[in-house]
């Protein structure tokens, strides 16, 4: 013990940049990792571990909280009032570079005798992906320089985390949520390590997209936060470039800004008005580089919120002021053609014949840096929106969806006693489908629908869901069917995109000529479509069914989504 003990400070004496008990290029087990969390936890009054939920593996995500002031224990109840800063590892536990870099942001402040003390309330998810840090090797990230060992991608039931903030089908993501709304942070970091182009940069980001942002979050993420983290880290010779999300094959084509969708933890932090970074390193560079590059950012992160507590709390007030001011919800962001030019650090490139297929191949050649403009697509354009309703009425039968919304800290209001309104329901006209299941999910695109206003009967139990609450950013990104990430595109709604009920083509046959005679446009509808369509003309189906279709004895509900605009 004494001797492990001894070993350990001898390796943080001699290896520049690991922790103290982990080698410059291994990563944690979750079980070392947890056991490490426990031990600081027991011996410094000012970090404290929570067991916060379940995982689908079965074993608890923790947050450990590190309070620099001193002020108060048990802070996870009272971080809602101070300024935090919520660090979430390992989501894909094949990418643990965050781990590392908070176990040595955290002995370093330790070691330090903890003397910085103007920090933000710092609250860490050691490692998010419990099962996925189980499913430990060295293969599944095939292009990667390091670790030794690490996780995997998935978690336990298979599913990209990252992509599981709205459906919620992990039990992480119960437990995620649980977290998020208990701290409410102010600034949100996701950390990864990235797959495709090859270039000069070890560490990239991931902000918002602007136009989706309140223009205060919008304004302290670009305009302060960004530009001093980046003079910071450049000082510490490492550059911080924005994430290389191509356009075409190369940088050089151009690249863009990325979309972060509610479905990510960036963008579901995003949602609720946090200043929420990705940390993109790259994956050619070696582990302890690209820690080293990601603990940079972290500790230069937490010195700047230290520093500008009162100018972030006043931001996201307004930003809490702008959504309840806000009439019209917009959606459907799409990248324009709008170009600028970003400068950037890159290889060459060129297009050799490959000794495997015999085709041309991309080759970088790191030998040949250069610096130049690139071309860089960061402005994009809502293609829809709404007017924002005063409440949004949910059928009560809905329960995962309505357990979904709870969770999530919405407030809502059961019906208590069946009611008629006069509201806009929403019956779809079109809409695709995934033919292979995505996350689980055969996600809905392409949405046409109508809005039809009539007086509706609810009952008991049903939902009322004001918007003039907090979450109503939220509310919309998921209750407006043709949002991105909506609650109808992940399926919550897909018992209700089936014909229930038929009839008899033999029996319908009477039933069919008494509704063209009592409709005469009916009739006269039916003789245009046969004359202009052969198919139509030669199935006594099809025109059965469209005289059926147009009449009193079609199902009223087909098509139409319980959920309801007032
Ligand atoms: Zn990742």
């Amino acid at each position: 013990m004494f001797r492990k003990v001894f070993l350990a400070m001898c390796a943080f004496l001699f290896i520049p940049f690991s922790n103290a008990q982990w080698s410059e290029n291994t990563s944690p087990t979750y079980r070392e990792l947890i056991a490490y969390f426990q031990k600081l936890d027991l011996q410094h009054t000012e970090i404290e571990l929570y067991a916060m939920g379940n995982s689908d593996y079965g074993l608890p995500i923790y947050v450990c909280i590190v309070n620099g002031a001193q002020d108060s224990l048990k802070t996870f109840e009272k971080a809602r009032k101070q300024t935090t800063i919520l660090i979430n590892n390992a989501i894909h536990a094949g990418e643990p570079d965050g781990i590392n870099a908070c176990l040595i942001w955290l002995d370093m402040w330790i070691k330090n005798g903890k003397k910085t003390k103007d920090l933000p309330l710092i609250a860490i998810i050691p490692a998010y992906n419990v099962g996925g840090m189980f499913n430990r090797g060295g293969e599944s990230r095939a292009n990667q320089d390091g670790p030794i060992e690490y996780g995997f991608r998935g978690n336990a039931q298979n599913l990209d985390l990252n992509r599981d903030f709205i459906k919620m089908d992990a039990e992480n993501t119960f437990t995620f949520v649980k977290i998020y709304q208990g701290l409410d942070p102010d600034v949100f970091v996701d950390t990864h390590v990235s797959n495709g182009a090859d270039y000069q940069y070890t560490l990239t980001y991931i902000a918002s997209l602007k136009e989706r942002m309140a223009p205060s979050m919008r304004a302290l993420a670009y305009d302060e936060m960004l530009p001093n983290l980046s003079a910071k880290l450049k000082s510490k010779g490492t550059d911080l470039f924005p994430y290389v999300e191509l356009v075409k094959e190369t940088p050089e084509d151009g690249i863009h800004a990325f979309n972060d969708l509610p479905r990510y933890a960036m963008g579901y932090a995003a949602l609720f008005d946090a200043v929420s970074i990705t940390v993109e390193t790259h994956m050619l560079k070696p582990f302890p580089q690209r820690v080293k590059a990601t603990h940079d950012l972290i500790a230069e992160l937490v010195v700047w919120m230290g520093k500008n507590k009162k100018t972030i709390e006043l931001a996201r007030e307004n930003a809490r002021d702008f959504r309840q001011n806000q009439t019209v919800f917009s959606f459907q962001y799409e990248m324009t053609e709008k170009k600028d030019s970003i400068y950037f650090k890159g290889f060459e490139h060129s297009h050799p014949l490959s000794l495997v297929t015999g085709l041309p191949r991309l080759k970088y050649h790191q030998d040949k840096p250069f610096e130049k403009y690139i071309p860089y697509f960061q402005t994009y354009v809502a293609k829809d929106s709404i007017q924002i309703p005063e409440f949004i009425i949910v059928g009560g039968q809905s329960k995962q969806l309505i357990e979904r919304l709870q969770h999530n800290g919405v407030e809502l209001e059961y019906l208590r006693n069946d009611t008629l309104i006069e509201i806009s329901g929403e019956r779809l006209r079109n809409f695709k489908s995934a033919t292979k299941p995505y996350e689980g999910h055969f996600y809905h695109s392409e949405i046409s629908s109508d809005y039809e206003k009539k007086a509706t009967h609810f009952k008991k139990g049903d939902v009322i869901i004001k918007l003039n609450q907090k979450h109503r950013n939220f509310l919309l990104s998921v209750l407006v069917s043709k949002a991105e990430d909506s609650y109808f595109r992940w399926n919550f709604f897909d018992s209700y995109l089936q014909q229930k009920e038929y009839f008899s083509p033999y029996v319908f046959e009477e039933k069919a000529l008494e509704i063209l005679n009592q409709k005469p446009w009916l009739k006269e509808e039916l003789e245009i479509l046969k004359a202009a369509n052969a198919t139509f003309r030669e199935s006594s189906w099809e025109q059965l069914y469209f005289i059926y279709k147009n009449s009193e004895l079609f199902e009223e509900s087909y098509y139409l989504l319980p959920i309801f605009l007032k």
